[in-house]
């Protein structure tokens, strides 16, 4: 990786990163602050193979610490802005991190972490004592790369933590890079492309798919520090690709001067993380021209599925497996394979697979199939034409009065519905039915839609076991940084409203 992402920086021309304060970042300097981050992580002693573990607001520094691991065989620990002291306890317990490097912010919180576990601990900034810059900066740009095999790890990326506990996904050099080539094949990346960055790079999206592809292609990239519209109204006009999560492309729509005339020179607009809504598809293609490419992917997966780039990027799908990749539809129970156009469960096998759950043996073993198949838990459907569609999380899957029911059915009809701006289904302890469907729902501005005309809309169109017993009526759906719904929240929150 570091001789395909990293090495060739230096002869980039041009800036490989514009940031958000007017500075730019050329190739050949995010090279030399690789190398002397390689080299201060192997003056704390740290070996190839030991973990580092990173928490810092993205940035150059942050990109560059990633490049740093990959020069000197470290295996790279990225973990989420947003998580407390003690959420990354867990981390750097679990992960057996040699080293801790936090915002100087944090120091106070993290230091006495990284000690408990017999961690070092760093802070980036901040002249004095700990600050890692300094002592990058002491060894100089002079640093000879480690090699690796391409069985090595890279990184271990702890999922979102949606469905339960985070857990440590192993990923190997090979995972990372053979992604990285066929995506840049698939999206036709350049060396003239000029990704608009707004994703974090603590996460599978913005750092194994958004920044590798760029790093891989030649490219530059705007790196803004999160999303926020005014800056993405402000930047796109330098971009030539932007990748994001729906609730960006949503909020941009929500904009009247995100148009045609700012949009017209760019070549591609992403999509993924969480489904993207066929009216957003729609709405975007009517203010743009642009059609959403979606496409999906997983921590454990890099990226599985995409839509074509010259064919027809179809609304509600994920697309096709990428080249490399095979993707079969199985029984949930028996894992049978099930014939295309039935729904089941998603597996996925290829060279963008992980390895393995960190220090997860048996649950690797549960979800990692002997024949290669990553078992993904989530449900979904091929069509004739191959097109995947993806209808779930097995996870949230509804059993009521013994029916199996999928939420996304009723979501799509209820998002529909007038005075309906979006929905989460759920399923909620009922002591007749075992579960009872719940509809959390947020109103359209202005609106404030009565239960009742809403299952009035709902009977018609679906059986009688699918229709929700009750209507929760929410500001907004909780959701995590990636835009995923956290339904574990919402069963949370609604789980007494059949006690008896
Ligand atoms: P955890 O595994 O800890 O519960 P998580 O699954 O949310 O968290 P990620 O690996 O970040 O962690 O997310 C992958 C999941 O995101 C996929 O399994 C899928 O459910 C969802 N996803 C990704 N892309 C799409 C998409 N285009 N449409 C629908 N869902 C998507
Ligand atoms: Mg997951």
């Amino acid at each position: 990786l570091y001789d395909a992402l990293i090495a060739p920086q230096s002869r980039h021309s041009g800036p490989l990163l514009l940031l958000a304060d007017g500075r730019e970042v050329s190739g050949s300097g995010f090279v030399t602050l690789v190398h002397g981050f390689a080299a201060g992580l192997t003056a704390l002693g740290l070996k190839p193979g030991d973990r580092l573990a990173v928490q810092i607001e993205k940035s150059a520094e942050a990109l560059a610490l990633y490049g740093a691991a990959l020069a000197a065989g470290i295996v790279f620990l990225p973990l989420n802005t947003a998580y407390t002291a003690e959420e990354i306890a867990y981390f750097v317990e679990d992960s057996g991190a040699a080293l801790l490097i936090g915002d100087p912010a944090k120091a106070e919180a993290l230091a006495p972490i990284a000690a408990r576990f017999g961690a070092k601990f760093a802070t980036l900034d901040g002249a004095g004592r700990g600050s890692f810059a300094d002592l990058a900066a002491k060894q100089g740009a002079d640093f000879t790369p480690v090699p690796r095999s391409r069985d090595d790890l890279a990184a271990i990326l702890y999922t979102s933590g949606t469905t339960g506990r985070s857990k440590g996904a192993m990923l190997t050099q090979a995972n990372l890079l053979e992604n990285a080539e066929v995506l840049v094949r698939e999206w036709r990346f350049t060396a003239e492309d000029r990704l608009l960055h707004m994703l974090p790079i603590f996460h599978t999206h913005g750092l194994f798919v958004a920044s590798n592809v760029v790093l891989l292609s030649g490219g530059s990239m705007i790196f803004l520090p999160g999303f926020k519209v005014e800056q993405a109204l402000a930047w796109l006009p330098q971009a030539t690709t932007m990748m994001g999560v729906p609730t960006y492309y949503t909020r941009l729509l929500a904009e009247p001067r995100f148009d045609r005339d700012l949009t017209a020179h760019l070549r591609l607009f992403t999509s993924g993380s969480a489904p993207l809504l066929a009216e957003t598809h729609r709405l975007f293609e009517e203010r743009t021209g642009h059609r959403i490419l979606e496409r999906y992917g997983m921590t454990e997966t890099n990226m599985s599925t995409s839509n074509p780039y010259d064919g027809e990027r179809r609304a509600g799908t994920v697309g096709f497996p990428l080249p490399g990749v095979e993707l079969r539809i199985t029984d949930p129970e028996t894992g049978a394979e099930l014939p295309t156009g039935t729904p089941g469960m998603i597996e996925v096998r290829g060279h963008n697979v992980f390895k393995g759950y960190w220090q997860m043996p048996e649950k690797t073993r549960e979800e990692l199939r002997e024949n290669g198949f990553f078992i993904t838990g989530d449900i979904g459907v091929i069509d004739a034409e191959g097109y995947v569609s993806i209808i779930g999380r097995q996870k949230d899957l509804i059993i009521s009065g013994g029916y199996n029911i999928y939420p996304k059915e009723i979501e799509l009809l209820l998002d529909e519905a007038p005075g309906v701006l979006e929905s989460a289904v759920i399923g909620v302890p009922h002591p007749d039915f075992g579960e009872a469907v719940v509809a959390v729902f947020v109103a359209a501005p202005g609106e404030a839609p009565d239960p009742q005309a809403l299952a009035a809309g709902l009977a018609p169109r679906l059986a009688r076991f699918k229709q929700p017993k009750r209507y929760e009526i929410v500001a907004a759906l909780p959701r995590n940084t990636m835009g995923k719904v956290q339904k574990n929240l919402l069963r949370d929150t609604y789980r007494g409203l059949f006690a008896d």
